[in-house]
């Protein structure tokens, strides 16, 4: 773990083991941070923030910090191959798609290396007798809390607003996932990061992870997983007053009306449910189509699912495995629910038979039909290769069905009406919505966060930079 500028063991010496989910095969041993490495991290941080003994960070100049963020954006890249390469024997993930998240990661660092000395306050109004101003300052120490789906991206994309705001930073990765981050902390480190403002301390999350939460010395929590656990995150930051900033799951839809190019849109769809095996939070993961055309939509993507390579990541397949044991087992159970609430499995719903396989978590690319709206694969998030699909009659009964889940975070329109799709984008709860495309790329510049059990707050664009820093209102008496 890095704490202080250093590299050490925990303060238990204990392990946790890294396993490639390709074929359980042994990757690494992590150092298990536990309550004690937060306390020294937490400490570490705050020390660094507060400029006691040089250089302290609060006193760096901004273009200072931007440079920095510029110089590890530059070594991000030069290294993206190592890092592409890590992150997909970790995590499992297609070898390109690891690539992409690695130049996205190098790609909040440039965003944000160019925002460091942007960040200003504003003079008010009020009236000759005062002069008031506002400046606007770091929050002091902030935990990042990581999910192992996206570790470097989302790695990338809370910690560098966070230092750019002028923040130093605790990182908690997740416990499947850590060797990525390990490495974003070496890189930040090497880019010239003075010690204490950049730790990172793997560990479970129900010690490590809790702990920092509830820590009473963090100024701000984000937090991007679960509901189940975001909710613990916010109980206990509460506790504190502390601030959160949570990114949780979702369960969006894709809206394909009769008059969509299907030629553009199903491609992208499958992508966006087949990308990174389904374990994305913003994965399309509901198919919501024009019933004029749903026979043949499902009738195509199970065509196409059936031609899709799965495989080990680091051979760049179209789909890679699960993270782990237990969520392989919960993903394959959905698809047990969903036969026992009477959906048809057009396509997929196994582990695939290949030999080559077996060692590894794999689901088959999945499509389900007859799915309807009340049913535990219509709501729930499954977080595997699983596409829900469901017909609707008009753009009345789609915005319904749209918005019928707890989650509210992405959603995609597929129209050529465009009065059709704006009248629908106003009326979808979801913190992003797409018309005739999903994703974007990295979507660095775009706000991105959730509606609904989604979350709140935004990370990403210049938006979040609200969370990262706070306002001071000041008023000089002039008379
Ligand atoms: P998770 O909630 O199980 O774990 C996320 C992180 O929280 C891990 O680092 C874990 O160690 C830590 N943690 C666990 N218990 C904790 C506790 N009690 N206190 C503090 N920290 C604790 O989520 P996951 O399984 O790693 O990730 C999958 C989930 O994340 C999905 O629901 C997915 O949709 C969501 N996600 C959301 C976004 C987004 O930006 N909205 C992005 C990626 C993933």
């Amino acid at each position: 773990m890095l704490v202080g500028g250093v590299w050490t063991e925990g303060s238990t010496g204990e392990r946790i083991e890294s396993v490639n989910p390709s074929d359980r095969s042994h990757l690494a041993w992590i150092a298990r941070g536990v309550e004690a490495d937060i306390d020294r991290a937490v400490a570490a941080a705050r020390e660094a923030f507060r400029a006691q003994g040089a250089p302290g960070w609060k006193q760096v100049e901004p273009a200072e910090r931007g440079r920095l963020l510029y110089e590890a954006a530059r070594r991000i890249r030069q290294e993206a191959e190592d890092l592409a390469r890590l992150e997909s024997l970790d995590n499992g993930k297609p070898l390109s798609q690891a690539r992409t998240d690695a130049q996205v990661a190098a790609r909040y660092f440039e965003y944000y290396a160019g925002v460091a000395d942007k960040l200003m306050g504003e003079t008010i109004p009020i009236d000759r007798r005062f002069l008031d101003y506002t400046l606007r300052e770091p929050l002091g120490v902030t935990a990042h809390i990581i999910p192992w789906n996206y570790p470097l991206q989302i790695a990338a994309r809370s910690i560098a607003p966070a230092l750019a705001a002028g923040n130093a930073v605790v990182v908690k990765p997740a416990e499947e996932a850590s060797l990525s981050t390990l490495e974003l902390g070496r890189i930040l480190t090497e880019a010239g990061a003075p010690p204490g403002v950049v730790n990172i301390v793997p560990g479970y999350g129900e010690d490590a992870g809790a702990h920092l939460a509830a820590h009473p010395d963090v100024n701000l929590v984000a937090f991007t997983g679960s509901v189940a656990t975001g909710t613990l995150v916010m109980k206990a930051a509460a506790e504190n007053v502390t601030p959160v900033l949570l990114e949780l799951g979702g369960k969006s839809p894709n809206i394909v009306f009769a008059d969509a190019d299907l030629e553009k849109a199903i491609p992208t769809i499958m992508r966006s449910i087949y990308q990174n095996a389904g374990q994305t939070c913003s994965a399309g993961s509901r198919l919501l189509a024009e019933r004029s055309i749903h026979d043949r939509v499902v009738e195509e993507i199970s065509r196409r699912s059936r031609r899709l390579r799965l495989g080990p990541g680091i051979e760049d397949p179209d789909l890679g495995p699960i993270i782990s044991e237990s969520q392989w087992k919960r993903v394959l159970d959905y698809v047990e629910i969903a036969r026992q609430e009477g959906v048809e499995v057009a396509t997929g719903g196994r582990a695939p038979e290949d030999e080559r396989l077996r060692g590894g978590f794999f689901v088959e690319p999945t499509v389900l039909t007859g799915v309807r709206p009340e049913m535990r694969v219509a709501r729930e998030e499954i977080f595997g290769p699983v596409l829900a699909i469901i017909p609707f009659d008009d753009a009345d009964e789609a915005a319904e069905l749209a918005n019928d889940t707890p989650y509210g975070l992405v959603a995609g329109i597929w129209t050529r009406d465009i009065q059709v799709a704006h009248r629908l984008a106003s009326r979808i709860e979801a913190g992003q919505v797409f018309i005739n495309t999903y994703g974007a790329g990295g979507g660095v510049e775009m706000p991105f966060g959730g509606y609904k059990k989604s979350g709140f707050g935004r990370e990403k664009g210049l938006e979040t930079l609200r969370h990262y820093t706070q306002v001071k209102n000041v008023c000089v008496g002039l008379e």
